[in-house]
């Protein structure tokens, strides 16, 4: 149970209601004068069995015990949240940690910010990047391109960042904790990067975060990244991400590559739905923020070892997107900058050509080896069939079954013994669990299935959020999912949903954003199910009020006729009807 679920069941509307308005008695609900419009007549309801109220005079609205809250206190609903959960005794994540931390990133985010552009123009004018300028050069990158990425140059000396940022204002501690300036074991601190190419990290929404940093000569290691700080979480972030985002969502595929270079010549050459991992593996953060945008994704990694290794937890990530996973094959010895540079249609034929990554996996694994020995054939059973085994999708489950079969030359039986084997054995039914002796009391407290699934597709496929008339706030009856709605439509961006979202919101919404959906409907279609089933229930709800409180108003006839014209039009197409 989430904490708001926890304060909505501890919670009585009529007791809480019943503190600002005279309640009476009208059958199983109870009715007052509107505590919101002046009346003489009561047009206010509260419906206990529903933990809702609904005024039918002027203000026509009505929702659960926080929009209640909202409206007669003017708070927003975290406020409203916390009134209530105060009441109860139970404790909300803190707004004002949440908004300590903020701050505290903000000053990261602007001396991340200053030290790019500090470094972006030592690159350009400083005569002591003659060789990052010669290197740059050599890497073929515009000065467009330098500017676009902000490509930089950190001097070869201890002090100098330091200084140029005291002079700015920002204090040591600052520059330290955002990752600067490293400290010696006698406590004092000096710069992090020197003497090195310089790459500005940035988030989603173009926040700088943290810097990559590239070697001028041959020495070890070749790359130093920021370290872990608030503000860069090296598993989460994705290279270029910022500018890349859009043309991802338009093309509706990403394509993932290994590094700085890879992704920076790609966007020169107008390959702009390319971003970078940062480091070898691909991670789940990572696969799950491009979802956002696109179920479509395609790796271009090199292929040595460390692709290898990204490519064996490929069926994991196909399994978080519902989705297949394609890869790039590169030419033999070369990596996607080296292709791009030389020709983009390649590039592009590649990509037509990339191959589903469990195929790309059981080509690497066969190629090594010789599958007319019996011991090869095993071996080759022993890596492939955990992976195929993996694949939650039946159908393409089966498919690769056979294809393991027929490239070992095995019987379908045997290979499926082998697979059952390896799943996991069915969870034993528990004991019923013992009853406890005195059942506690419980409040039913409102939620609803149809908001929350409407709100996961909203929220999975930002696309549909364009084209589309909206839908009103108020079909959402439950204040939590509206309060998601609201943020929904003022933000273009989903990733920054949950960040303007009440801390108390983030697990109501984490469970929202991650719930899978069977995949046997188009997008499209789901959506116009979900958004007539929303109406629907939001026109049978308000009608059943109306009619038990015996105030049918002018918009309960409207809502009447409207709630005729769904149920014709399900009808005259029983097939879509059918859910
Ligand atoms: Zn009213």
């Amino acid at each position: 149970m989430s904490v708001i679920d926890e304060v909505k069941q501890k919670t009585d509307i009529a007791e809480i209601i019943g503190q600002y308005a005279t309640l009476k008695k009208a059958g199983k609900n109870l009715t007052a004068l509107c505590p919101f419009h002046s009346e003489k007549h009561p047009s206010f309801f509260v419906y206990p069995e529903q933990q809702s109220w609904h005024c039918f005079g002027a203000c026509n609205t009505g929702g659960d015990v926080l929009s209640f809250i909202m409206r007669k206190e003017s708070m927003d609903f975290g406020e409203a949240l916390r009134l209530l959960a105060d009441r109860v005794g139970v404790v909300l994540p803190s707004r004002a940690e949440r908004d300590d931390k903020k701050e505290e990133k903000e000053e990261y985010y602007k001396v991340n910010e200053a030290a790019a552009l500090y470094y972006n123009n030592l690159l350009i004018n400083s005569p002591g990047a003659e060789k990052a300028r010669a290197y740059v050069e050599n890497r073929g990158f515009s000065n467009q391109t330098v500017s676009d990425f902000q490509l930089g140059f950190s001097l070869d000396r201890w002090e100098e960042l330091k200084k140029y940022l005291a002079d700015k204002g920002y204090s040591e501690e600052t520059m330290l904790a955002a990752g600067l300036l490293i400290q010696t074991d006698d406590g004092k601190t000096h710069d992090r990067f020197r003497g090195k190419l310089m790459f500005p990290i940035r988030d989603s929404r173009g926040r700088t975060i943290g810097f990559g940093a590239r070697v001028l000569d041959d020495s070890l290691p070749k790359y130093v990244n920021s370290p872990q700080t608030p503000t860069f979480d090296k598993s989460s972030i994705l290279y270029s991400i910022d500018r890349a985002a859009s043309t991802i969502r338009k093309q509706d595929m990403a394509i993932i590559m290994e590094g700085y270079m890879d992704v920076i010549t790609a966007h020169q050459n107008g390959i702009t739905n390319a971003v970078a991992s940062m480091g070898t593996a691909v991670t789940e953060s990572q696969v799950n923020t491009l979802k956002r945008l696109s179920k479509n994704l395609v790796l271009a990694l090199d292929a040595d070892a460390a692709g290898e290794e990204a490519m064996l937890r490929g069926v994991g990530y196909e399994n978080i997107l519902n989705a297949e996973i394609r890869v790039v094959v590169m030419p033999e010895g070369k990596d996607p900058d080296d292709v791009i540079r030389q020709d983009t249609a390649t590039w592009q034929e590649l990509v037509t050509g990339a191959i589903p990554i469990v195929d790309y996996t059981f080509d690497m694994v066969i190629s090594r080896l010789d599958l007319t020995t019996a011991r090869d054939k095993s071996l080759a059973v022993d890596r492939l069939l955990p992976i195929v085994a993996e694949i939650k999708d039946p159908i393409r489950q089966a498919h690769y079954m056979q294809k393991l079969a027929g490239v070992v030359k095995v019987g379908m039986n045997t290979l499926e013994a082998a697979l059952n084997r390896l799943k996991p054995a069915p969870v034993r039914r528990k004991t019923p669990e013992r009853k406890p002796a005195v059942a506690p009391a419980v409040r039913s407290y409102l939620s609803s299935q149809l908001e929350e699934d409407c709100l996961t597709l909203l929220l999975q496929y930002p696309e549909l959020k364009s084209g589309e008339e909206e839908l009103p706030p108020d079909y959402f009856e439950i204040s939590e999912n509206r309060e998601i709605y609201l943020v929904w439509q003022i933000n273009d961006d989903t990733v920054n949903i949950k960040e303007s979202l009440d801390p108390a919101l983030h697990e109501h919404y984490d469970k929202i954003v991650s719930k899978e959906f069977p995949s046997n409907n188009t997008i499209e279609k789901r959506n116009f199910e979900y958004r007539r089933n929303l109406e629907e229930k939001y026109l049978r709800n308000m009608i059943a009020k109306a009619q038990e409180s015996g105030k049918p108003n002018e918009e309960i006839i409207q809502y009447i006729s409207r709630l005729k014209d769904i149920q014709s039009q399900r009808k005259l197409s029983p097939r879509e009807a059918r859910r």
